[in-house]
């Protein structure tokens, strides 16, 4: 790496949180840098188990085919080894029963797939494969709690051990580039503005969306007959929601989703009273024959943020911010963790672009481009729901004539084909969104039927 990104050469980059955007980074950065340290404050558990820096990994984690792509480009033959695991592979629509928009789904043969499967597994064999590369280093259990440098260049961080008390003394760790990977909550801007560089604006647009997990394990270990999984998703008339999936080993994850007004409770009891709202018993039916295996987890930061640090300003060289940390969605998406590895590879890409200078400001900007696609569809659907702030809720010129096509592929993406197959991808983040406006599609969306859909849900396969 010759540049403004770390001098002449890139001799150490540090990135500052070991989940997956951060693991991913390091995994790219260590083909450019002769070292990559990744600063952890948690200590990583030995095995696949969940982790306090990383309190999301309770609930339903399930990684797109778009995520699955990237994975496998970044890390060869992931996503065998994850199913070597056990991670259930679902396919959609055949192996689930989804109510979407009043419709019921046909359970026709898959056109995409994706796996389910518990988040802490996920990320144990990540960081497998990231740290048995000897280039890239850990130092866990400290946490980063400010920048060395100025506003012209970031020079490294400054770490403390956890729990040591304010007081304890904090050391610095030197770096030609420090990579921002510390998830939605991140200090980065405050830590900047202490070096008297600029916080960058935040584009923020937040539905108030909770979500609340439990762990359920059926008598016989499965949901019955031959279904894999039930999603019920949420729209601004009906605003709770609800996905059972399964994880291994015959236990399944329960997650009920509300919006700020309406949250899904965190006791024990009335999380299954909730159930009994959803627009058909189907899922409370299936709890009542079911145990459940683990207390109720909530979780309430969901809110759409995106730091601009594209726009001009003090930024320094030698600061990039990437995954949660540059872009967070609503999780309802199921897309963070497949933005995490896009992301990983624009900055393959951009660091090896034999054309242009990979300047910290291309690089941050080819980050930015690569959430792109998951912010619109995440940011544009929340925009209609009832109650949700931030700036990012005011009309765009296009938004109506956008929102009425998006509400004609809606009523036929249940029962059309073609439609349904494009509304996929592009949920996948395997197609642009402009896949929809494809010949075949819009004349479909435009002059197609409305195809019937299944009266109830669909317990069986289409035959
Ligand atoms: C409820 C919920 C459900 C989700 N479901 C899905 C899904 O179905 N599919 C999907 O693809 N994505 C999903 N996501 C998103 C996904 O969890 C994240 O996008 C993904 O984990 C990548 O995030 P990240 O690595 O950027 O940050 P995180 O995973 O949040 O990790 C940040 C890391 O930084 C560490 N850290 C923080 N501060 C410091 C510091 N100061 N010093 C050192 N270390 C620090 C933390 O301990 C942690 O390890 C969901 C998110 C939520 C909230």
């Amino acid at each position: 790496m010759a540049d403004d990104l770390g001098r002449r050469t890139t001799r150490h980059a540090v990135v500052i949180g070991g989940s997956l955007a951060g693991l991913l980074a390091a995994r790219v950065l260590a083909e450019h840098a002769e070292k990559v340290t990744v600063v952890e404050r948690d200590r990583f558990p030995e095995g696949p188990e969940a982790r306090p820096g990383v309190p999301q990994g309770r609930h339903i984690h399930v990684l797109i085919a778009g995520g699955q792509q990237a994975f496998d480009e970044l890390l060869p033959g992931f996503t065998d080894e994850l199913r070597e695991l056990g991670a259930p592979k679902v396919g959609v629509p055949e192996d689930m029963v989804q109510w979407q928009n009043g419709k019921w789904f046909d359970r026709t043969p898959p056109t995409l797939h994706f796996y389910a499967g518990p988040r802490p597994q996920l990320e144990w064999l990540v960081r497998q494969r990231v740290f048995a590369d000897p280039r890239v280093e850990l130092v866990e259990g400290h946490e980063t709690v400010g920048l060395i440098g100025d506003s012209s260049r970031v020079r490294g961080v400054r770490l403390r051990e956890r729990g040591a008390g304010a007081e304890k003394e904090t050391r610095v760790l030197e770096a030609d580039l420090v990579v921002d990977a510390s998830g939605r909550s991140t200090k980065a801007p405050d830590w900047l503005a202490a070096i008297g560089a600029e916080a960058p604006h935040e584009d923020t647009l937040d539905t108030g969306l909770a979500y609340s997990t439990r762990v359920y394990r059926a008598p016989d270990g499965a949901l019955g007959s031959d279904t894999m999984g039930y999603f019920i998703v949420p729209n601004p008339a009906q605003q709770y929601g609800a996905v059972v999936l399964p994880v291994g080993d015959g236990h399944h994850l329960v997650t009920l989703s509300g919006l700020r007004d309406d949250r899904p409770p965190t006791e024990e009891e009335a999380f299954e009273e909730y159930t009994k709202r959803m627009p058909h018993p189907v899922i409370s039916e299936w709890l009542a024959t079911a145990e459940p295996v683990s207390p109720v987890y909530g979780f309430r930061k969901t809110a759409n943020i995106r730091r601009r640090y594209d726009r001009p300003g003090r930024r320094p060289a030698g600061f990039l911010a990437t995954g949660d940390a540059l872009c967070a969605f609503n999780p309802i998406y199921g897309q963070g963790m497949a933005v995490a590895a896009i992301s990983a590879l624009a900055l393959r890409r951009a660091l090896a672009d034999p054309k242009r200078t990979p300047t910290t400001q291309r690089v941050q900007r080819a980050l930015l481009d690569a959430s792109k696609p998951a912010w619109d569809i995440s940011a544009g659907s929340d925009k209609k729901m009832p109650g949700a702030v931030g700036d990012t809720t005011k009309p765009g010129p296009l938004d109506k004539a956008v929102g009425w096509y998006m509400g004609r592929v809606q009523q036929r993406a249940a029962g059309d084909p073609v439609v349904g197959a494009a509304f996929r991808e592009a949920l996948h983040l395997t197609a642009p969104m402009t896949g929809l406006f494809a010949p075949a599609v819009a004349r479909a969306v435009l002059f197609g039927p409305v195809a019937e859909s299944p009266a109830g849900p669909p317990l069986r396969r289409d035959a």
